[in-house]
């Protein structure tokens, strides 16, 4: 029997199975609020939310160039994490009770979400798992892993926040090429990306929250910003466009947009999911080089994601349905990991853009005098992490004395004076390049069992390369 080739949606198959929605209003005429954010993914949204929840007197509008849920956050993985990338940057230098209190805010994501899922009826699937980062297909990965382990030490969470399960444990929980071993954590859940966008959007409309759709913002200047038929006037003006920066050159060399590709398979049997296992609703990532990412969904499917692409100038990208040849590696990824897929349809493959900070780590920055501020630089981070720093950027727009407001991905300023930038093309790109060959390289040659030395030696060479950007 011949499989039939997979369909590529128009965002992705978490949209798509949504279908359309009736569409909401452009921008059009002059308009004088309160706020108003850009960008109608999950930073924008959990900012308005929570700028209604804690004033609301404020008029609030959100701007989104197409419709809500178009960026990355109609197209994720699902994986809602209590953790930033780059936390070891932003804890680094802090005193114990400073880091203390980092900690448990960041572990303070999920129950915060939990919270406003169970108060404003929000069906997104949510289930928490907890997640496994194991050690798959070949030796090298455990190391990877036991580095890890050590690495959440020294940032001072505990044992019951991530533990190491040997290769039994891991195979009870799912049935991995090569079980090495793996860090489970309690800290991430479950979700479906695109009930999560649309629900905040239908959430803060309720609130009194006006939501714009089809209008980018092309221009600002002094408190407004201009659509094609209609401009803002507003005192903050917050930009929450995350990979999507390039029309807003402001923006553009804060954050870097690099691609990821996501694919679905046809939904599995439960004898089927028998033979693999997550029968716990884990996510679980293999310790590969390129970055995997997956994810069990409610219906059976299994959604398995990994590490994309660049392209030079750093234009974001939105339709994937040329890389026909990509999403081929990706499956046999997945297969790699778990040989029981061979002869499972892949139905669906979409990609989405992400955003990369110069510094590596997430930022809230808001400027008080200018009225102008920022979130995002999740990396592949951000469902999670999304919520935090919207809370963290209304703390600082509304001057609360809070734990939030004094967390070191709080910054007060100008972002252009803040942020670190990336450096000019074609450096951007011939690093990009670089690093994707390195790794590339020393994926294959560990997947392929290659004499010691090479596998040391790409090892190494990451490695330095990592260093080299930090
Ligand atoms: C394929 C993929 C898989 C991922 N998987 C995970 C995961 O499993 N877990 C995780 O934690 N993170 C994941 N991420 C990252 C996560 O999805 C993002 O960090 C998060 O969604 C960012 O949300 P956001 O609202 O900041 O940005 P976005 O969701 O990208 O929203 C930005 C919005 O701004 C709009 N916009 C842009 N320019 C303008 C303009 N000029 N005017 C008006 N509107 C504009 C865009 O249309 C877009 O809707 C993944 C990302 C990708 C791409």
């Amino acid at each position: 029997m011949s499989i039939a080739p997979p369909t590529f949606p128009d965002i992705s198959l978490w949209m798509a199975e949504l279908g359309p929605q009736p569409p909401r209003p452009p921008l059009q005429d002059a308009h004088d609020y309160d706020v108003a954010l850009v960008g109608g993914g999950y930073t924008g949204l959990w900012t308005a939310y929570y700028l209604k929840r804690l004033a609301p007197a404020l008029r609030v509008c959100v701007l989104e160039r197409d419709v809500c849920g178009f960026g990355a956050s109609g197209r994720n993985g699902g994986w809602l994490m209590a953790a930033l990338e780059g936390e070891a940057t932003l804890l680094a230098g802090l005193a114990r009770e400073a880091r203390q209190r980092a900690r448990q805010a960041i572990l303070g994501i999920l129950p915060e979400v939990e919270a406003v899922l169970a108060r404003e009826g929000i069906d997104c699937d949510y289930h928490r798992g907890g997640g496994l980062f194991a050690a798959a297909r070949y030796p090298e990965q455990r190391a990877t892993q036991l580095a890890h382990l050590d690495h959440y030490r020294a940032l001072g969470y505990s044992e019951a926040d991530y533990r190491w399960l040997a290769g039994d444990e891991l195979a009870a929980r799912l049935r991995l090429h090569q079980p090495l071993g793996a860090i489970y954590t309690p800290h991430i859940a479950r979700i479906h990306p695109a009930k999560l966008v649309r629900a905040l959007a239908a959430c803060v409309e309720r609130l009194g929250v006006d939501v714009f759709e089809h209008s980018p913002v092309i221009g600002q200047a002094g408190g407004e910003l201009h659509c094609a038929k209609g401009r803002v006037r507003a005192p903050v003006r917050l930009m929450a466009v995350e990979g999507f920066s390039w029309d807003l050159p402001a923006q553009r060399r804060h954050v870097l947009p690099v691609q990821s590709r996501v694919l679905a398979t046809e939904p599995l049997s439960e004898a089927q999911w028998a033979t693999i296992g997550l029968a716990g609703g884990e996510v679980f990532s293999d310790a590969s080089p390129l970055i995997t990412y997956a994810q069990r969904r409610a219906d059976n499917r299994l959604v398995f994601g990994s590490r994309g692409s660049y392209r030079y100038g750093g234009q974001p990208r939105a339709d994937f349905s040329g890389d026909a040849a990509a999403f081929a590696g990706i499956a046999r990824l997945m297969r790699a990991c778990l040989p029981q897929l061979e002869g499972v349809a892949v139905t669906h493959c979409w990609g989405g853009t992400l955003g990369i900070p110069r510094r590596g780590c997430p930022h809230a920055v808001f400027d008080a005098a200018s009225g102008f501020g920022t979130a995002g630089g999740y990396l592949g981070e951000g469902v999670g992490a999304s919520n935090l720093l919207a809370r963290t950027l209304v703390d600082l727009v509304l001057a609360r004395d809070s734990d939030l407001a004094r967390a070191p991905w709080a910054h007060r300023g100008l972002p252009a004076r803040t942020l670190r930038r990336w450096e000019p093309e074609p450096l951007r790109w011939l690093v990009y390049k670089a690093t994707d060959h390195v790794l590339g390289r020393e994926e294959s040659a560990c997947a392929a069992g290659a004499p010691r030395w090479q596998r040391r030696l790409w090892r190494g060479a990451s490695a330095a390369l990592a260093a080299l950007r930090g």
